[in-house]
């Protein structure tokens, strides 16, 4: 199958094109993974955040409440405070669990400054605790609360000898200024100096880590941008091809198939494959249409129209101006029998030759039986009798001129029909005039119209 062109195999173009879908799309589904771990990653940043947020401000309400609690306790005695206070120290330690808190968030170097941080708050506080402790056991001593409280919360904080010697007013009086005076009052201010910067640190940290992560996702979007678009150019190619190499051609096809006509080889190699299977089918079958036709219309021996052809055109022809002449070869019998059937056949067909010379080409000369010849003379009047029996005359010199066959003679009934003639049956009448023409002693012709 020779073409002109390369032909595409669409089949191995859609396998490719499948190939291209699979890695596109397992491409998409990883970027859609890592954008949703992504969406997680910033939710745990949000997360950081307000836990970062809640340990920060724990911090600075745990140290605002030791404060209070030491400075209600040094000014009133009042030893609810100092339980409150040992309570927190000891019990709730909300600065210790806001340390750990801050220290689980932090694991980078940024976070690191911001644990430090926390931490300088964490140990001023402590160290302000301490002097809260102290001041508390002075005040405690100087407000004359009861031995037992002391032993339980203070046991481990030895007044110093000049405080002992104090009266109990200076006690209570000194108490009050260690936790009102200038250096606690610094403390403060540096422990919420650094709880502050701490807010600082969590809120440039978690800026940090949401562009980060913003960017991230800004990546990863313009990879499934990019290879949506991809995906769709895919599609669209495929939609090309398939409309360029299958469904135009097999369009197209259609109207030749309606026209019994041949498919031009074009499309995919697929479909140029079915249209040349199906064009050397279609070239086929025309010719065996054809054989067949010619056979059923044609005499074998002679090549001339044969009986059955004579039957349709005679038909065809019957009630308008038409010459029959019906034509048997004389005692061919005995041409058989002396010169064998091969020159029987041989005479048969120089007679067909003859006949075919001798009429018109829009005429019909036909091979109606053994030795019987047929000619439907078309647009023929009895007035143009002459012209009949000029054909006879030039039928019969043509014969005898013949010498490649033995000399044989034709006797010839002729009939016409005309139009309006209310006898269809040429036929019948030629045939008559014919057995005439044989009873007149055969190689001669007979009118119809002549028989009385
Ligand atoms: P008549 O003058 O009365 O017509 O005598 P005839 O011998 O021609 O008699 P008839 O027309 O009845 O004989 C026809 C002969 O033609 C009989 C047959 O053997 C011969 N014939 C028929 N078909 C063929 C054929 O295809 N080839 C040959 N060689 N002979 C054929
Ligand atoms: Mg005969």
């Amino acid at each position: 199958m020779a073409r002109g062109k390369k032909q595409i195999r669409i089949s191995r173009l859609f396998k490719r094109f499948a190939a291209m879908f699979l890695i596109l799309g397992a491409g998409l589904l990883v970027f859609g993974i890592l954008q949703v771990r992504n969406l997680a990653g910033m939710q745990a940043i949000t997360e950081d955040y307000l836990a970062g947020q809640e340990a920060i401000s724990s911090m600075r309400d745990a140290s605002d409440f030791l404060t209070e609690k030491s400075r209600s306790f040094t000014v009133s005695g009042n030893t609810e405070s100092a339980r409150d206070f040992f309570k927190e120290v000891n019990d709730t330690k909300r600065r210790e669990k806001a340390l750990k808190t801050i220290d689980e968030i932090a694991t980078g170097k940024e976070e690191t400054k911001l644990a430090e941080q926390l931490a300088d708050a964490a140990s001023e506080s402590n160290r302000l605790a301490e002097i809260e402790t102290y001041a508390m056991r002075l005040a405690a001593e100087g407000h004359g609360t009861d031995r037992e409280f002391i032993d339980e919360f203070f046991s481990d904080v030895v007044l110093s000898e000049e405080d002992l010697a104090l009266s109990a007013a200076e006690q209570v009086e000194k108490a009050r200024e260690m936790v009102f005076d200038e250096r606690y009052e610094k403390l403060k201010t540096s422990i919420l100096d650094n709880v502050a910067k701490s807010t600082e640190k969590l809120t440039e940290k978690t800026k940090s880590r949401q562009a980060d992560s913003y960017q991230t996702t800004a990546k990863y979007t313009r990879f499934e941008y990019l290879l949506t678009v991809i995906i769709l150019g895919v599609i669209f190619a495929m939609m090309i091809m398939n409309s360029l190499l299958v469904v135009s051609p097999i369009r197209r096809g259609t109207d030749y198939i309606k026209n019994n006509e041949k498919l031009p080889i074009d499309g995919a190699q697929e479909y140029a494959y079915l249209a040349e299977a199906y064009n050397s089918m279609l070239e086929k079958t025309e010719k065996q249409t054809r054989d067949l036709s010619y056979e059923a219309t044609h005499d074998a021996v002679t090549g001339i129209y044969n009986r059955k052809m004579f039957e349709i055109r005679r038909e065809e022809l019957s009630g308008r101006d038409t010459a029959l002449l019906l034509i048997d070869i004389d005692l061919f019998k005995g041409v058989n029998d002396k010169h064998g059937h091969q020159m029987g056949d041989l005479v048969l067909k120089t007679v067909a030759g003859i006949l075919q010379t001798c009429f018109r080409a829009e005429d019909y000369v036909c091979r109606i039986g053994g030795d019987e010849f047929a000619v439907l003379m078309v647009s023929m009047k009895p007035e143009l009798e002459h012209v009949v029996r000029d054909k006879i005359a030039q039928l019969q010199s043509k014969l005898v001129e013949e010498d490649s066959i033995p000399e044989v003679t034709l006797s010839i009934g002729v009939a016409y029909s005309q139009e309006g003639d209310p006898e269809k049956d040429i036929f019948r009448k030629a045939d008559q005039a014919l057995y005439k023409a044989k009873e007149n002693g055969r190689n001669g012709f007979v009118f119809y119209n002549e028989l009385s």
